[in-house]
Formats: structure tokens, sequence, C-alpha cells
């Protein structure tokens, strides 16, 4: 019996409530077994839209039962057939585009083109991971007379994932595509915090085809993620979040001999050389450092002002002030994100940066958690506004003299999401490219995210485990090479190494 997720109403920013969220389990919804949920805020209006369940060791245990359970009959599906199942989310996804959108906006506080963005960019996604019917074929070669050598790319098993709450439907996105249409069965842990696109996603994987069982969510909190990574029957797991939790996870999952790939946080670079476009430079800047209000892994964080570049600054300063609260830019995701990032900005200016634009004490519509873009000038690298993940509307400016004085602010980060150069110059590109500790660098480019099917992941401090999460490597994440050797031959001089 398909179970569907209750419809979302709201086609527009006032207060909708929304169904309780319970976990998804061999294709029913089902509430956490000690009954504890925790409420879900709508950041724009800093009121609970709903709840969540919060899930302990025995609903680990039944989504993995189901996941394993459901892996037979999976894996022996031809890719050919898994990958429809896809084509039909994808078809899915569209008609439901809409919905999707006003319901990530709700329990994200993204505004509704960025929430739109976040479906979109999912969609992306999925058409990678439903064109590996053309591209996962394996490989053979006669290795000798009558001896066959192939490697065939196999399912590991029940596999899980870790999401953040920044992109409730793009980052789960990152994992099921390539993990489903490898063979695998697959536990997801949503954000506690935006559970509801990935509600969203188990009921239309439902209504496209997918058996039960092979995709099941169970929500909750770091109990509820130590469970899965412990499982002796999770054999890999995907997780995206603070590099914190991604370090904390992969050395525990590692200890277990699981296969682990954690993606973390981020102090993205953007150096900006005298002879960028000021134009273009400004307003893609701007457009980075506040895009989701400056809660995404790619945002620029920190610009590096190299020389006198300070016509820019004023520019990037000017269009900053035009932001509106509610229309262009959404709220932070909740109080305890206001609170550090206001921290950040007090402290800085303490230690001498200069509040060029001020985002504190703004107010946006709705009541809900407003923070105002905000630029820092004048930042040393040493401070923490200079160094750490702020995760808010906030750009650090920090001065250099040079080039290489840039690149070497850069390569001092233990982070190594992204970095971009702003530059009319081939030359100095070429040369700050080369340089960059980063695994997703940019010319002129403020968002330097690699797009399907190019991979996504960062370097150092930002991503634990090898490859990356998206494009092919993530196929190669979730299945394991077989290698087979075979000897057909009707004549007797067929050997190994003959
Ligand atoms: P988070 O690390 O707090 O939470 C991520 C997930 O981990 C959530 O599902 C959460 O329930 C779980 N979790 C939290 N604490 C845990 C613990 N101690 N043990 C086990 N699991 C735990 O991150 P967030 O606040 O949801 O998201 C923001 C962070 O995610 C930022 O640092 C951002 O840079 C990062 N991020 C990185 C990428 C990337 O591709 N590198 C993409 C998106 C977001």
């Amino acid at each position: 019996m398909p179970s569907p997720a209750p419809s979302f109403p709201a086609r527009s920013y006032a207060f909708a409530p929304y169904a309780p969220c319970h976990n998804w389990i061999a294709g029913q919804w089902t509430p956490a077994a000690s009954g504890e949920t925790l409420p879900v805020h709508n950041p724009r209006h800093a009121q609970v839209i709903g709840h969540v369940a919060m899930s302990g060791p025995a609903d680990v245990a039944r989504a993995v039962a189901a996941a394993r359970a459901a892996f037979p009959g999976w894996r022996d599906t031809p890719l050919k057939e898994r990958v429809q199942v896809l084509f039909r989310l994808k078809a899915l996804m569209e008609r439901d585009i809409d919905e999707l959108a006003w319901l990530v906006s709700h329990e994200n506080g993204k505004v509704l083109a960025e929430a739109r963005g976040d479906v979109l960019k999912g969609i992306e996604c999925l058409e990678f991971g439903l064109s590996l019917e053309n591209m996962a074929q394996g490989e053979q070669l006669d290795v000798s007379r009558g001896i066959n050598c192939s490697i065939t790319h196999e399912p590991l098993g029940v596999c899980a994932g870790v999401v953040p709450f920044n992109f409730p439907v793009m980052v789960p996105l990152w994992m099921l595509p390539q993990a489903l249409a490898a063979g695998n069965t697959f536990v997801l842990k949503p954000s506690e915090v935006v559970p509801y696109g990935a509600m969203k996603l188990a009921s239309l994987l439902q209504e496209a085809g997918l058996p039960d069982g092979v995709f099941n969510t169970v929500n909750g909190g770091q109990p509820t993620v130590e469970g899965l990574v412990d499982h002796p029957d999770v054999k890999a797991m995907g997780f995206v979040g603070s590099t914190r939790v991604a370090r904390l996870l992969y050395a525990r999952g590692a200890a277990l001999g699981k296969r682990m790939l954690c993606l973390g946080g981020a102090k993205n670079h953007l150096l900006v050389a005298p002879d960028a476009d000021p134009e273009l430079t400004a307003s893609t800047v701007v457009a980075s450092a506040y895009g989701c209000a400056g809660q995404r892994c790619m945002a620029a964080s920190l610009m590096i002002a190299i020389g006198d570049i300070d016509p820019i600054i004023a520019a990037i300063a000017a269009l900053t002030r035009k932001i509106r609260l509610g229309e262009d830019m959404g709220p932070v995701i909740h109080a305890a994100a206001l609170e550090r990032i206001h921290r950040y900005i007090d402290q800085a200016e303490q230690m001498g940066a200069k509040v060029l634009v001020d985002g504190r004490g703004a107010r946006g519509p709705d009541g809900g958690h407003w923070f105002g873009p905000t630029i820092l000038d004048h930042v040393r690298p040493d401070m923490p506004a200079g160094c750490e993940e702020i995760f808010g509307p906030v750009l650090s400016i920090v001065r250099a003299r040079t080039v290489d004085e840039a690149i070497a602010i850069e390569n001092a980060s233990s982070y190594g999401n992204a970095a971009s150069i702003f530059t009319s110059s081939g030359a100095v590109a070429r040369h700050c490219i080369e340089r960059f500790e980063a695994g997703m660098c940019g010319i002129n480019v403020g968002v330097p995210v690699p797009r399907e099917p190019f991979g996504f992941g960062g370097w150092n401090d930002s991503l634990f485990g090898q490859g990356d999460l998206t494009g092919y490597d993530g196929f190669r994440f979730w299945t394991r090479p077989r290698k087979v050797t075979s000897r057909w031959s009707l004549s007797k001089d067929a050997t190994w190494m003959s």
C-alpha cells in the first residue's frame, strides 16, 4: 500500500504548519519506538512547523533490517531497470517542484528562488545517477590467449548517509542516485533541523516504483548517527556537515573497517586582484557571500583584497546595502546561529576589524531569525573571523600587498573546499590555481561548484576520505570492483601467462 507524505499546502511565505515527520521504514511511516520527537522550526517565523522523530537503537535496527532484507532483490534487478526508478523520480520532482520548493523554503528559511535552486540542483544530480546505465558497464580485456579479465562494479549492501541542514533536497541527492543505481539499499539520516525534504523524497521514490525497504529514513541526532555507523550491517557511510563531526565520524567508521567519505566545513577564499573587472567582481562576490544567507559550504566567506582595490570594495558595500531581507535573502537557521554570528562580529570589531556594513540588529519580516548582510574590513587571518567558519551572511576582508601574500594566506587555512581568483590576467589566474590548497577552484567565479558530471569535494579539513562524493567518484565510492579472470579456449596453449 503506498503511503504518500501529506502534501504541503503553502504557496507563499505565510506560516503553514505541517505533518509530523516519522521515520520511513520498509515503505511505511513509522514513529520512533520511544515516541520521542523534536520540534522543527520555520526560521522565517520562528514558529514550530511540525515535529520530527528522534530515533534510538531500536529504530536504527529496524531501518537497517528493512534495507538488508530488500538488498538481494534490488541487487539482482538489472541496472537498466534500477535507473528507470530514478527517471520517474525526476519527472515527479518536476511535477511537484512548487511544493518541494515551498517546503524547503519553510523548513530552511531560504527565499523561494534559492529553495527552487536546491530542488533543481538535486534534479541535476539525479540526472547524473540515471545516466549510469550508459557509463557503468565495467571493463574487460583479453590479457592472454584465451584468458580474459573483467571488472564489474558491485554494490556494497546496506549504505547510509547523514546530511546537514543547508540543502534539504540537494545533499541527499548527492548520494542516493549513485548508491541506488549501483544496487545498494540505503538508510538516510536527514538533518533533524530540516527533515521534510527527505520525507518528500521518500514518498516520491515510492511513487516512482522503488521497492519498499530499498530506501529508508531514520530521523534523529547524534545517537542516531552513532547507532548507524556502528551497526555491523552498514557497510559504507557518506556524511556532509561540519568539520568537527566529519572528523569524528570518519575516525569512528574507519576504525570499524567501514568505507567512509565525510565532507566537512569550509572557509572559502576569494582573491581579488587590482585588474579584476569591478562590476563582475562586485556582483559575483555579493551573490556568493550572501546567497542562502551565507549558509553554503561554498559561500565566499573571506575576500583577500590584493593591493588597492578600494573602488571594488565600495561597489561591494553598495550592493550589500541594497539586499532586502525576506525578498533577496532569508533568515539564518536558528537562534543559536544568530548568536554565533553576532559573537564573531563583536569579537572581530574588538580585535580591530572595521564593520563596513553592519547586519547586527537588522529586522526582517515575520519575526524570524534575521541577520543583515555584513562586511568586516581589515580582518587579520589570525582573528577567528579570518580563519573560522562563521556560516552566516558575513564577508570578511583581509588586505594583502601581493598575489603571493594572498596565496600564502589561503594556503594557511586548515580548510580546503573552495578558492577563487578574480583577475583579467590569465597568467595571474594560472599562478593562483596552481598554488591554491583547495579542491574546488574558480577563475572569476564566486561559487566554484563543479556542476555534474564533475565531482564535488574539497581537500584538507573539508573532506575526510578519498575521492569526491558526486559524479563518477560517487559511483566508485558506493561500489566495489570485482575482478574476474576466465579461461575459455579450445586451444591447449591457453595459459595465464601465455
Ligand atoms: P552538523 O555537522 O551540525 O550536522 C550534520 C549532520 O550530523 C546532521 O544530520 C546532524 O544530526 C549530525 N550530527 C550533529 N552532531 C553530530 C555528532 N556529534 N555525531 C554524529 N552526528 C552528528 O552540520 P549542520 O549545522 O547541519 O550543517 C552546516 C555545516 O555543514 C557547515 O559546517 C557546512 O560547511 C557543512 N556543509 C559542508 C558541505 C560540503 O560539501 N563540504 C556541504 C553542506 C554543508
